[in-house]
């Protein structure tokens, strides 16, 4: 039997699009097809690019909660910047292959989706936050056909509270969703909390893929 050519034992599943080697399902990154060693080449270049632009510092920082973290995450400061929008845009461009149209929540998400939908040619929605006492206002912004399968796209999560509640929204409004897509994964909780509501959150940089 032939196997892994990273572990030299694992049953051979699949061929890496970057580098070309055959390898097994767990050194495989499948949803885009890479190696873990592609896959985490990949993941340094982009966190240079976020450091580069500042969407990624780090010391001491307070945050909103109060709390004190090491590491600071804005990616307002490199989503407006073409460049680095253009990479992420990249990143995420092949998730859409498997939904019909994509979707963030207002503020943050949405150069990332507009950038995506330019870069796959799918239509997208924008996603309102949660608001209270606007009863008729509809959740969300672009077209919407019951039953269409819908890649949420995220800049940062924590907890994913806000994220969560967006993809709910959507489904109320007949969206399939499966998974979301997000630069910056903080690991507080994100992943689990979706995956409570059946949705895999697949991140491009994790807490513990930052170091300074
Ligand atoms: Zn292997
Ligand atoms: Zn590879």
């Amino acid at each position: 039997m032939e196997t892994c050519e990273i572990c030299g034992t694992g049953a051979i599943r699949e061929r890496c699009v970057a580098c070309g080697r055959r390898v097994c399902t767990e050194h495989l990154w499948v949803q885009v097809g890479v190696c873990v060693e592609c896959g985490e080449k990949e993941a340094d270049a982009l966190l240079e690019v976020l450091k580069e632009k500042g969407a990624v510092q780090f010391g001491e920082f307070t945050l909103a909660s109060g709390r004190v973290s090491d590491y600071y995450v804005d990616m307002k400061a490199a989503l407006t910047d073409p460049k680095a929008l253009r990479l992420v845009a990249d990143r995420i461009a092949p998730y859409a292959a498997e939904a019909e149209k994509l979707a963030g929540v207002e503020l943050g998400a949405v150069p990332l989706v507009v950038a995506v939908a330019l870069a796959t040619g799918k239509g997208y929605l924008i996603v309102r936050k949660a608001q209270k006492a606007h009863g008729t206002k509809r959740g969300f912004e672009g077209a919407l056909a019951p039953g269409e399968t819908v890649l949420f796209i995220e800049d940062v999560t924590t907890t994913g509270g806000t994220l969560r509640t967006g993809i709910e929204g959507l489904r109320e409004a007949g969206a399939v969703v499966q998974r979301a897509v997000v630069v910056v994964d903080r690991e507080e909780g994100a992943s689990e909390n979706l995956a409570e509501a059946g949705v895999v959150l697949t991140p491009l940089l994790r807490a513990r893929d930052l170091r300074a």
